[in-house]
């Protein structure tokens, strides 16, 4: 047996507690808590089979009251002496994608963000936001198979562009790769086709949070879009971090959204506080370069969820959906090149050059903290990724 000791400053004591799945050399994939530099797997502290998989779907599967079960269970494991078979170092593991992602949807929930690729793309127009923004939250379906955990290289995507001075469009490898800095909410139980999930009951299904990266192509976004919205230009590749923070361990990060006006429809009316202060940074090849405050985000993930299901659409176990890009209202808190660099026109200095877009090699790492109680702190871990040359 051993005792692990935890100091309260540490981003991962025991107010966090985040989920993955990790192995070791030789043996097979299982569920892990974080508990400082330390994975704890949850099998053995737990004696419980219901983690002894490559993922967290058979758990969130069980619902709230489990989760609320396991986490009480996992901090009193853990004050006490744990067997020592169960402990690893966290740079001895291999972290692996934590959940079986089902379907995935992309949102547009920062009104900055919006806002700023309104005057960027329809400069004429009196209003940046398109007349919808302000009473639903946009958003679109994407592509699940290609979301990557953390670590994994990014191969540079190739497709159709099309300049407006061109007068046809060519192919090739995209040169304006870009990076979106969002959070991705993990649905834990979804809701059956016909039955939607109303904003009071959000957090029924609601299990955690990830960093997420959409990584975008623009010159291929540009020439696709219209009329029917991203694809291509979004579907190649998107990266989460390897841990999930249980939307238990968030309840001290919880604040007031923006005042929306006008005001939403019924469907859309919120019945507790349901913003999160959750500051992300942006880390281009090691250079701090945004900080995107998710407080500021106009739409919250209760509200993305209900709306996800107005329609009766079904959600499952595993679904996850993404905030859309983090902007705040200064320039330094811009959550994607393209806006941090005025679409190419303001270069930002990396580490003494000026930059726009991604080139080969550019490393992206995205990592975020929020309020724990009493005074600590929470880490998410990080999102990280590396442009690779295409072809390779
Ligand atoms: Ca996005």
């Amino acid at each position: 047996m051993t005792t692990l000791v935890v100091p309260t400053d540490d981003l991962y004591g025991l107010q966090n507690l985040p989920y993955g799945v990790y192995s070791v050399p030789g043996q097979e994939p299982g569920v892990g808590v974080r508990y400082g530099d330390h994975v704890v797997d949850l099998a053995r502290l737990l004696n419980d089979e219901t983690f002894a998989t490559g993922s967290l779907n058979p758990f969130m599967a069980q619902g709230r009251a489990r989760w609320i079960a396991v986490r009480a269970a996992i901090i009193e494991a853990l004050t006490g002496d744990v067997a020592a078979e169960a402990v690893h170092e966290l740079d001895a593991v291999v972290l692996h994608l934590p959940i079986e992602v089902a379907d995935y949807v992309d949102f547009y929930a920062s009104e900055h963000h919006a806002s700023n690729m309104g005057r960027l793309f329809r400069p004429g127009s009196a209003d940046p936001l398109s007349p919808n923004w302000r009473h639903l939250p946009i958003g679109y379906h994407g592509r699940s198979a290609s979301i990557v955990v953390s670590g994994t290289d990014i191969m540079r995507p190739a497709g159709q562009r099309k300049d407006p001075a061109d007068a046809a469009p060519v192919f090739g490898p995209s040169t304006r790769l870009d990076i979106e800095a969002e959070l991705g909410f993990v649905v834990g139980t979804g809701n059956p086709m016909g039955q939607p999930i109303p904003v009071a009951e959000a957090e029924e299904h609601l299990f955690g949070v990830v960093l997420f990266n959409d990584w975008s192509a623009r010159d291929i976004q540009a020439w696709e879009y219209v009329p029917l919205g991203p694809n291509l230009g979004k579907s190649f590749a998107c990266t989460v971090s390897a841990w999930v923070v249980p939307m238990l361990a968030l309840q001290a990060a919880k604040v007031s959204i923006p005042v929306q006006k006008p005001a939403v429809l019924p469907y859309l009316a919120l019945d507790r506080v349901w913003g999160l202060d959750i500051e992300i940074v942006v880390e281009w090849n090691g250079q701090v370069v945004s900080r995107p405050p998710y407080a500021s985000m106009y739409w919250s993930p209760a509200q993305m969820l209900a709306h996800l299901t107005v329609n009766g659409a079904p959600t499952r176990t595993g679904d996850l959906f993404a905030s859309g890009t983090i902007s705040g209202p200064d320039k330094n808190q811009r959550g994607a090149f393209i806006e941090l660099t005025w679409n190419g026109a303001e270069p930002v200095d990396v580490n003494g050059r000026p930059r726009t877009f991604l080139e080969d090699g550019d490393e992206v790492v995205l990592r975020a903290t929020a309020p724990g109680p009493g005074g600590t702190r929470l880490g998410f871990g990080e999102a990280r990724g590396r442009i690779v040359p295409n072809p390779p």
